[in-house]
């Protein structure tokens, strides 16, 4: 019999109450039947609704005896990239899984995740094949993402991957070491880690419980932080933007003179200068504006307020 290994599953929570005993009575079932010993984190990241006593619960709660469970408590909510952050940096196995409350991440996927890390991966990411609950405006909003952030970033992020993933207790030693900027897209970092990775498959069910957190504004949000955290093509964008308006102007200029000097009537321009003027200064704003941006993700890095604030553990 292969010996057993010791993995712990992070777990993010906002507002899950209700689902939360379901939750738990699935992944309950499905780790007491696995020969592993595992290590339960759940992170909670600033619920009102009550998710604080469901987890207490839990905690006090009757395990099988491969299954431990350790309480984080934020002081306030940080949002679900510093809860995985925080599990990973209190885990005290070896692997670790991250996945959500909701149920949206099979817990019988964790069986294949951990036979995957077992044939040597260290790295095992998931891929949604299909979204039960996704409206069209979330499904084309989420294939937009990757398409912008592939064809504005150096390097290229799968679709449809997720917060769903296995990483070795070295991978999680470098997130815990090293990736450590207040930007963070743990699921880009992890793509570009390098390492011996590998995909599952998954089709996520809808949200039994409870909805999902994650506006749309939160995405856009997630979405332009993804882009100037992993990609200097914009500041590339902005110099070429320079180089083509520079060249605009001196071939105005160039014919201003020309008719100037050679015209029977001097050009009367003024449409001419109006459009200049208005396209000059909206392609500097554009320019000052993607600075701008640079500048405020690197204040924000600079001053290094920590990722999350913990207010209790229980362990
Ligand atoms: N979550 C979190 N902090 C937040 C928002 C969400 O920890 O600020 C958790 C949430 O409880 C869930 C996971 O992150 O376990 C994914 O959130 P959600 O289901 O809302 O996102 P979606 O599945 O729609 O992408
Ligand atoms: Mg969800």
């Amino acid at each position: 019999m292969s010996p057993t290994l010791d993995i712990s599953i992070v777990v993010s929570v906002y507002n899950e109450a209700e689902g939360l005993a379901h939750f738990w009575d699935e992944l309950k079932k499905q780790l007491s039947s696995d020969p592993n010993s595992y290590e339960v984190i759940f992170v909670n990241d600033g619920s009102l609704d009550g998710s604080v006593q469901k987890l207490e619960t839990i905690y006090q709660s009757q395990k099988p005896s491969n299954v431990s469970v350790k309480l984080i408590e934020f002081s306030k909510n940080f949002g679900h990239e510093s809860a995985m952050i925080a599990g990973i940096d209190h885990s005290s196995h070896g692997a670790i899984i991250c996945m959500d409350a909701d149920l949206q991440h099979p817990v019988e996927k964790i069986q294949e995740l951990v036979n995957a890390y077992k044939s040597g991966h260290d790295i095992v990411l998931t891929k949604r094949m299909s979204r039960a609950d996704n409206g069209m405006m979330k499904n084309l909003l989420s294939r937009t993402f990757y398409s912008l952030l592939n064809s504005v970033s150096d390097l290229k992020f799968s679709s449809n991957s997720t917060d769903f993933f296995l990483i070795s207790a070295q991978v999680a030693g470098i997130l815990k070491e090293n990736f450590r900027d207040r930007n963070r897209f743990i699921r880009g970092f992890i793509q570009q880690i390098g390492f011996n990775s590998t995909t599952v498959n998954f089709d996520a069910p809808a949200r039994a419980f409870g909805e999902s957190s994650y506006s749309l504004k939160q995405l856009f949000s997630l979405a332009v932080g993804a882009v100037f955290a992993y990609s200097n093509k914009p500041l590339r964008i902005s110099i070429l933007l320079s180089i083509v308006f520079i060249l605009f102007t001196l071939a105005l200029a160039v014919y201003s003179l020309y008719e100037y000097f050679n015209g029977d009537t001097p050009p009367s321009g003024y449409t001419t200068i109006i459009i200049f003027l208005s396209a000059s200064f909206s392609a500097l704003f554009v320019v000052i504006a993607i600075l701008s941006m640079y500048f405020e993700k690197a204040l924000i890095e600079q001053r290094n307020r920590p990722i999350y604030i913990v207010k209790k553990v229980l362990d």
